[in-house]
């Protein structure tokens, strides 16, 4: 469960959240969907406790700066950030220990699903953006987070690891989880969104359900509520 409950963020003078509230289910992926600019890595990174904000941002009842929220979160960057002198492997490792958790084969089973089993030697330097994609998300989901954040993860990646990904997603929502992407790539989640999350200039412009469309694509609706203006 996340709820982020009237969050205002601000650059300086700039408002780049204003006033941002929602609530998505245990068992629920949501996606988060607008032009670029339009905040949605904000609202992530305030969610994921990198950012000061106003308002307020529990994650299964715990504010989200609290310990009890930063073990159930699995958050994907934008930008994969992988040590450069550590290797695949020992980026797993980390994480585990971090969160003070033993290795139960979670880790060599989600490498070997973004094929980087072979790779696990190699050094966080001496791999491509896309394999770094790669291990960022086998990082964030190590230790089987209830709440997965993901950040355009799609970005750089092939088709093997873009069909992973989604089976990942759905697996994730079988298990429980609360899932929340951004994406520019509406086809790609078209098949599995529950909830739809549209964000212009700052703030919500719209809110669907996968149930309450009209028979329309979650495409026509993006360009019919952002190139519109309304409020649906
Ligand atoms: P999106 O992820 O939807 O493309 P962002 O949340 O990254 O949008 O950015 C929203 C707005 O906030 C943009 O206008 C961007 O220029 C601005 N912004 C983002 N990060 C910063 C920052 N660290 N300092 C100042 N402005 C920022
Ligand atoms: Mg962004």
């Amino acid at each position: 469960m996340l709820c982020v409950k009237n969050v205002t963020k601000k650059y300086g003078k700039f408002i780049a959240n204003n006033a941002v509230s929602f609530d998505i289910a245990d068992s629920e992926i949501a996606v988060l969907l607008g032009p670029n600019g339009a905040g949605k890595s904000t609202i992530i990174k305030c969610i994921c406790g990198l950012l000061r904000f106003e308002g307020e941002i529990t994650l299964g009842g715990f504010p989200n700066k609290s310990l009890e929220a930063k073990k159930i979160l699995g958050y994907v960057p934008e930008m994969p950030a992988v040590y450069d002198l550590l290797t695949v492997r020992e980026h797993l490792e980390f994480m585990l220990r971090s969160y003070k958790i033993e290795d139960d084969g979670t880790a060599d089973r989600l490498l070997e699903r973004f094929e980087l089993l072979d790779k696990k030697d190699k050094l966080g330097k001496e791999l491509s953006k896309g394999m770094q994609q790669k291990l960022s998300i086998c990082c964030a989901l190590v230790h089987k987070p209830s709440v997965v954040i993901f950040d355009e993860p799609m970005v750089g990646l092939d088709p093997h690891a873009i069909k992973q990904l989604k089976e990942l997603f759905v697996e994730l929502r079988e298990s429980g989880a609360t899932v929340l992407i951004s994406t520019h790539m509406l086809d790609s989640v078209e098949s599995y969104w529950d909830k739809a999350y549209i964000m212009k200039d700052g703030r919500f412009c719209a809110e669907k359900s996968a149930g309450d469309t009209d028979g329309k694509s979650l495409e026509d609706l993006f360009f019919e509520l952002t190139e519109s203006g309304g409020r649906a």
